[in-house]
């Protein structure tokens, strides 16, 4: 199955064991590295949870490399770093390892995102792909996350920071505006991070930005500085 480090992700390995035991059951990571080294810590534990150790596969670039080498920065309609850093290594590996004939793909989307099934199963194909969190008893994050601290596991601390997904440590280029706030509030070294790196993109390819806004109709790139130096503006009143 494909294993992420989110909460989900997890809570669907513990349904595909409960229905078929682990002897076949593969968990396969990608490492965008970019990932919270606690995201690790979650997989190492929960892995040896489920008694299964885990693949970790990865093409070895960030997502910032990704983006420079494919000169596009990504932002939340096309994201080049899912596909290079995610997509394609694991596909390699299902290549390799997998016979689409005897091999079923889980995936940890939920039932509040059931709209991403379609687009998710035409992927993968030929594998064919099951979403057990989108069947009956529907959980939402926080049963997930009580289920495992019932199991004894400690959640990715991400969660706890606010952010609804843990992955690339909170830096993620399909987050909107708010995430990205949210981002500044809790962890402005990594903003001032990605801010930086976004510049030097900017700097190569021109007005580009992850981020996008509207005006009149209109829609212009919205960079992280001046997303930042709005940030720091006093509140209008309302
Ligand atoms: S989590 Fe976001 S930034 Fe990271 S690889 Fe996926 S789309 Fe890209």
């Amino acid at each position: 199955m494909q294993y992420s480090g989110g909460i989900g992700s997890w809570a669907t390995a513990m349904r595909v064991k409960a229905e078929h035991g682990t002897d076949n059951l593969v968990l396969l990571i990608a490492d965008t590295k970019a990932e919270d080294p606690d995201l690790w810590r979650f997989v190492a534990d929960s892995s040896a949870l489920l008694g299964v150790d885990p693949v970790v596969v990865a093409d070895g670039r960030s997502p910032w490399q990704v983006f420079a080498d494919q000169r596009f920065v990504g932002n939340s309609r096309i994201a080049p770093c899912s596909v290079h850093l995610k997509q394609k290594p694991c596909r390699a590996w299902l290549d390799a390892n997998a016979d689409p004939a005897n091999t079923i793909l889980y995936v940890g989307i939920d039932w509040s995102e059931q709209r991403r099934v379609l687009a998710i199963e035409k992927g993968w194909a030929p594998w064919i792909v099951r979403f057990p969190m989108c069947d009956e008893p529907h959980l939402n994050k926080q049963q997930m996350l009580d289920w495992a601290c019932a199991e004894g596991l400690r959640p990715p601390r991400l969660y706890e920071q606010g952010f609804s997904h843990n992955n690339c440590h909170g830096v993620c280029v399909r987050a909107g505006q708010r995430q990205w706030r949210h981002l500044l509030q809790v962890a402005p070294d990594r903003y001032l991070a990605a801010e930086a790196e976004e510049e030097k993109l900017r700097a190569q390819l021109g007005t580009v930005a992850i981020l996008k806004e509207r005006r009149q109709g209109v829609s212009y790139p919205l960079p992280l500085r001046e997303l930042r130096r709005r940030a720091a503006l006093p509140s209008q009143p309302a």
